[in-house]
């Protein structure tokens, strides 16, 4: 998972820590690190096409974020449905999206979609 720059600059890495261990997820792995365009590219590349892959880019190299590998039960469902839709107008309230997101792009966290990207995303954040 990544609290997103929003959420860093807002103050809610606290509460959305708390969530995840509320949740009964095992936190195995934390990073605070500011992303550069280079690793932005990398990690959203599955975008390069998009319309908004360059503000993208641009928001997730706007401030700081927190990087987290994170352990449970049916792990990648069970985060994905905390944090609810990527828009977070659309997101059911009470899910952190619906709590803290902005807009569709700074929508406070990101979680792997599927146990395979859930790996290779690990693996750009964190040693084996
Ligand atoms: P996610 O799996 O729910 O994070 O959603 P996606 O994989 O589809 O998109 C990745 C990220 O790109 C989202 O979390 C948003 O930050 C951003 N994003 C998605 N859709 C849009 C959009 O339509 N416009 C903009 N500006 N950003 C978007």
């Amino acid at each position: 998972m990544i609290i997103k720059p929003d959420s860093v600059r807002d103050g809610h890495i606290g509460h959305i820590l708390t969530r995840i261990e509320e949740e009964s997820f095992r936190i195995t792995g934390l990073r605070y690190l500011h992303l550069s365009q280079q690793q932005a590219e990398e990690f959203y590349a599955i975008h390069k096409e998009r319309p908004f892959f360059d503000s993208l880019v641009r928001y997730m190299t706007s401030g700081p974020v927190v990087v987290g590998r994170l352990e449970r039960e049916n792990a990648v469902e069970h985060w994905r449905k905390v944090i609810g839709s990527t828009d977070p107008t659309k997101a059911p309230p009470g899910t952190i999206r619906a709590l803290y997101g902005i807009s569709i792009e700074s929508n406070a966290v990101h979680g792997s979609d599927s146990v395979e990207n859930g790996v290779i995303e690990t693996r750009f954040f964190f040693e084996e």
